[in-house]
């Protein structure tokens, strides 16, 4: 049985105030739940924040990207051994936010995914569609290309110490959820696929689903057989949602 795990997306929200307050309901509600893993993905700047108000929690902490490449002449980036010396345990890869705007493709993120896994950091891999590709019929496919990208880079077996998140494009901060059917049908597929590589790896791999996920609906979609937890936005800015969210994964 596949233990549960929620991670919170800040995106580029918060400042120090907010974050103390967010933190520290958070860190009191997760005392009572010992049977959920819990993250939290914050904006660079607030990682040392976390660092500190989460030191004494069980709710783990990381970055929203990375860059794929271990040192060298990138203004403004920042790369994968410098947040595990920070002490990250998770890094995002592959948001449907940085794909779509900023033109991330499938390639790029294999790579982010391949430097954090030798930095020793679990990355959360995000893949999903976009409202035409599901229209078009062309979800699988979709997750498919986004997904093979990094078993050919890096091998399947690499994902027996990685994250994935589906996440459907148009289900993010769209308040539009994906049914528990339709996100448990694609988190099947997706773990079918790497079934196809290695049935073990398959088994044991945490299958998160993002996109408006809240308190209210956490409970059905974490009910479905292949989802193992949740990657969440917007609720991850209120400390009671995100608790609720949480405690739908106990
Ligand atoms: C996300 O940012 O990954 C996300 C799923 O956002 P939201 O929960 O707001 O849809």
């Amino acid at each position: 049985m596949r233990r549960k795990l929620v991670v919170g997306n800040w995106k580029m929200h918060g400042s120090l105030a907010q974050n103390e307050s967010l933190l520290s309901a958070i860190k009191s509600g997760a005392v009572q739940l010992s049977r959920v893993d819990i993250a939290v993905c914050a904006p660079f700047p607030y990682l040392a924040q976390l660092k500190q108000e989460l030191a004494a929690s069980a709710v783990k902490w990381g970055a929203q990207d990375v860059h794929q490449l271990e040192k060298g002449a990138f203004t403004g980036e920042v790369s994968a051994s410098m947040l595990a010396d920070f002490g990250c345990t998770y890094v995002i890869v592959g948001h449907s936010e940085r794909r779509n705007i900023y033109g991330e493709t499938s390639r790029l993120v294999a790579e982010k995914f391949a430097a954090a896994q030798s930095a020793g950091l679990i990355p959360i891999l995000c893949m999903g569609e976009t409202l035409e590709q599901r229209e078009g019929g062309e979800t699988e496919s979709v997750v498919a290309e986004q997904l093979d990208a990094v078993i050919a880079l890096v091998g399947v077996q690499a994902f027996g110490k990685a994250v994935v998140a589906y996440e459907p494009v148009w289900a993010i901060g769209t308040g539009k959820t994906a049914s528990q059917e339709q996100a448990q049908a694609v988190h099947a597929f997706i773990r079918q696929r790497v079934a196809g590589h290695d049935a073990h790896v398959a088994e044991g791999l945490v299958i998160l689903y993002g996109g408006s996920v809240k308190a209210a609906n956490a409970p059905a979609l974490f009910a479905m057989a292949d989802i193992d937890g949740g990657l969440i936005g917007g609720a991850a800015l209120v400390a009671e949602e995100f608790l609720g969210i949480c405690r739908a994964g106990q």
